[in-house]
């Protein structure tokens, strides 16, 4: 036994020991993105039940259930092309954002050029009372909580969001939200959202405010909404809202939660939640019944 012992660290390496260190931590950060990028979404339940067909399959050998262990061994293979099928779009937005991931600076810049249409976009859209959902995606894919959507995939410029919101009959795309892609275009219009799941939301909330929330409790979205009836921009997230925000404190808190950097670790949600914090409490005296920020559920701790 120590012989072998003797044997296996006598054939370390500096060079190999390394090479195992980068090995392993490599894996580990590809599986901690692949987790970053599913969590929140339907396919970290896909994911659970791959394990569990996994686990089966490797049970099955151990015990040599012959019959169970083929089948499993088939399924598996059909099931490799079926989830490539399946995600294909996903896969491809991955591996499009591996490219962005290594210019974090381009990427930065065009986050603050995102926040700052969108809150030239609000404070108008506030300012003329004209009611608006400004969804952002970030890491789970929104595709599948979203009903009824019209594909835009324009430039992010203030004009076209604001002009997708004018409530005219003739505008057909005015009513739900609009979702701002991980990629920083217009992505869809007249998206209808899941409602909030919140029992103690005041009387005031109806079903934009309810829908703007209802967003944020199933995925890592980022939700601007403008009252129509009071003129009043509140953020969304995790959720939380946060209301009744001046137009530079949106800012504050967008800047904090996107162009500081994604929020990847807790350590940094939790500090782009202090930020919008911040941008509240240094909204000064508040006003009563307005100035407010309600903590309605956290949907994730
Ligand atoms: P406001 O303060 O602007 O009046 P509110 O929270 O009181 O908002 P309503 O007055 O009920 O909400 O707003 C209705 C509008 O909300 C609809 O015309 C539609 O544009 C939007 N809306 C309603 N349900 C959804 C939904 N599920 N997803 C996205 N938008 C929705
Ligand atoms: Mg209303």
């Amino acid at each position: 036994m120590t012989a072998s012992i003797q044997r296996f660290l006598d054939g370390l390496t500096v060079a190999s020991v390394i090479t195992t260190v980068v090995d392993v931590l490599l894996v580990y950060y590809l599986v901690y993105r692949l987790l970053l990028t599913i969590r929140g979404t339907r396919a970290a339940q896909m994911v659970v039940g791959i394990v569990l067909i996994g686990a089966a399959f490797f049970v099955a050998q151990r015990i040599e259930l012959t019959t169970v262990s083929w089948l499993l061994d088939n399924f598996i293979s059909y099931f490799i092309i079926l989830i490539i099928v399946v995600f294909q779009q996903d896969i491809r937005r991955a591996l499009g954002r591996i490219g962005q991931n290594v210019l974090p600076f381009g990427r930065r810049q065009e986050a603050t050029h995102t926040v700052d249409e969108v809150v030239a976009a609000t404070a108008q859209l506030a300012r003329a009372r004209m009611g608006a959902i400004i969804v952002f995606e970030r890491d789970a894919a929104l595709e599948e909580f979203v009903d009824d959507a019209t594909r835009i995939d324009g430039i992010l410029t203030r004009q076209l969001l604001v002009s997708l919101f004018v409530p005219a009959k003739d505008n057909e795309l005015h009513d739900g939200a609009v979702v701002i892609g991980k990629n920083h275009r217009i992505d869809l219009a007249r998206a209808l959202l899941p409602l909030s799941r919140a029992t103690d939301l005041g009387p005031e909330f109806g079903t934009r405010h309810r829908a703007a929330l209802g967003i944020t409790e199933d995925t890592d979205a980022v939700v601007v909404v403008c009252s129509e009836e009071r003129g009043e921009i509140s953020l969304c997230f995790k959720g939380s809202i946060a209301r009744d925000l001046e137009p530079l404190m949106l800012r504050r808190a967008l800047v904090g939660l996107f162009a500081g950097g994604r929020a990847e670790t807790m350590a940094e949600e939790a500090a782009a939640a202090a930020e919008v914090g911040k941008a509240i409490a240094s909204m000064g005296e508040p006003r009563p019944e307005t100035s407010q920020s309600i903590k309605v559920e956290a949907s994730r701790s």
